[in-house]
């Protein structure tokens, strides 16, 4: 099949920017792509007339990282509509708020607080792995406002299932980034164009700079002598289950996988990589620490809204599966992804990722959740299409627990075998989802060509 200077496994966000960046430097790449559409997490597909994303519901780019990359690509990412208003369940009252209400706080001290966080070098911020969150805000602050407000974003942003175990570096650098980049807590848009038009827009910077993307293509395994990566051997559909593919090889001195942690080995040779190294894999792999949800997507001819058509709804409790959550009209971001006359509905519900395959357990939490949802929402009743699905396998990530995140994950370059780099928001990078794996595709291309890109890109590592 020839020889590329980079094969990238996998063609969601991190994958396509990683071959974006290194094609536009000049590089021959090739990216392979099991599936047949592009995204990998973030994909979007069409279903009876309403395009639904597995992954992308919000981009959380405060403007350094996914805006600057498809900037240095010549390329434009619109921002389009935000969440401009967000109201909150307030479960010991049974009713909706204001966040402002329910997060209302000493303003002084809140914005001390804020001040510190913008006076505080990354740097100092990226020590603090093992710490959480409350530890970090009680130095500065005792009033509970401030530390509601900081945890319930980490919340809603990580899907983390118990409010007080946020990672302090993790957060605060999200925290940090959004207050400077784009001057508020929280900033989250929808992608103009939709989520597949942002991945195609990726897709077509690689080809344009001669790279070449393989979809529907799995790779079987990367090859590997004498700790020097020598390519990748390709897949196809398997006849038998367990049948052993003699594929072509597609040769190159890199391969930058971007597959997460729970797949990774599967096609990384296990026994090449150092003991502990495989061990830190294995372990953020295990199905307690993935962010784990039910979803639904639910359509009604009658908005349902409590305050404004772009309002993310979100709760700590839910009425009576007490499960924490959000709720957003997708159809008011971008009316092209439902038919006209419809309101597309978007809502996940967390739970622990230890039970999500307890299909039992599922089923009924599924049950408790949709009735608690028309509880919050009577205009519920009139759902007239739904689609549920679990969140777990894939996850929408690792938790940001203390212990857990920047040193405590893998780090991007393989020890020990040259030319192999893990891109993955599962591995090493900091920032949310698409924007955090976008950044991780930046920071192995950075390293891969041993300089910074001069593209003003925010922090990333
Ligand atoms: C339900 C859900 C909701 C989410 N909501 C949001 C959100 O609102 N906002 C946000 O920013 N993020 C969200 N995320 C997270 C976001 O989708 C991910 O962080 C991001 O898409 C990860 O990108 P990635 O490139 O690191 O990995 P992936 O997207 O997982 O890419 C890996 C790719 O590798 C491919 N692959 C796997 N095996 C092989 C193989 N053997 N050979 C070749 N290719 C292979 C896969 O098909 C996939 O395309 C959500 C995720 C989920 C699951």
């Amino acid at each position: 099949m020839g020889k590329v200077d980079v094969v990238v496994i996998g063609a969601g966000a991190a994958g396509l920017t990683a071959a974006a960046l290194l094609a536009k430097e000049g590089r021959s790449v090739s990216v392979v792509e099991a599936s047949p559409w592009l995204g990998g997490r973030g994909m979007a597909v069409p279903e009876e007339g309403f395009r639904l994303n597995l992954g992308g519901h919000l981009l959380e780019d405060s403007g350094g990282g996914l805006t600057k990359v498809f900037e240095y690509l010549g390329r434009k990412l619109g921002h389009g509509a935000s969440n401009s208003d967000m109201v909150v369940w307030d479960h010991e009252h049974d009713r909706w708020g204001s966040i402002r209400d329910r997060y209302s706080g000493e303003k002084s001290e809140l914005k001390k607080v804020i001040k510190v966080l913008l006076d505080t070098p990354y740097e100092e911020l990226d020590r603090l792995d093992d710490q959480p969150m409350r530890a970090w805000l009680s130095k500065y602050t005792s009033d509970q406002g401030v530390f509601d407000l900081f945890e319930f974003i980490a919340v809603l942003e990580c899907m983390t299932d118990d409010w007080w175990d946020h990672s302090a570096s993790d957060n605060l650098i999200c925290r940090k980034m959004h207050y400077e980049e784009a001057g508020r807590a929280a900033y989250s848009f929808w992608p103009e164009g939709g989520w597949d038009g942002l991945f195609q827009e990726l897709h077509d910077a690689v080809i344009e700079n001669g790279g070449q993307v393989l979809m529907g293509t799995p790779v079987e395994t990367v090859i590997i002598e004498n700790g020097e990566v020598k390519g990748v051997r390709l897949g196809r559909e398997k006849v038998l289950p367990n049948e052993i593919l003699e594929g072509e090889v597609l040769e190159a001195d890199c391969v930058i996988s971007t597959l997460p942690v729970w797949n990774v080995l599967r096609v990384v040779p296990e026994s090449l990589l150092p003991d502990w190294y495989s061990a830190q894999i294995r372990f953020l792999a295990a199905d307690h620490l993935r962010i784990s949800w039910l979803g639904l997507y639910m359509a009604t001819k009658e908005p349902v809204h409590i305050n404004s058509e772009h309002e993310l709804a979100t709760w700590l409790h839910a009425p009576t599966s007490r499960i924490s959550g959000f709720f957003f009209n997708q159809t008011a971001m971008d009316p092209t992804t439902s038919p006209a006359g419809t309101n597309l509905y978007v809502c996940g519900g967390m739970i622990p990722g230890s039970k999500a395959r307890d299909m039992q357990y599922v089923q009924r939490m599924f049950e408790a959740f949709e009735a608690d949802l028309k509880v919050m929402y009577p205009g519920l009743e009139g759902t007239y299409w739904r689609r549920r699905h679990l969140v777990h396998d894939p996850s929408f990530g690792v938790i940001q627990k203390p212990g857990l995140v920047g040193m405590f994950r893998p780090h991007w370059r393989a020890p020990n075998i040259d030319g192999l780099y893990f891109a993955s928001e599962t591995f090493r990078s900091r920032g949310i989802g698409v924007d955090r794996a976008a950044k991780a595709g930046l920071t192995v291309v950075e390293d891969y060509l041993g300089r910074r890109l001069d593209g003003g890109f925010g922090w990333h590592y």
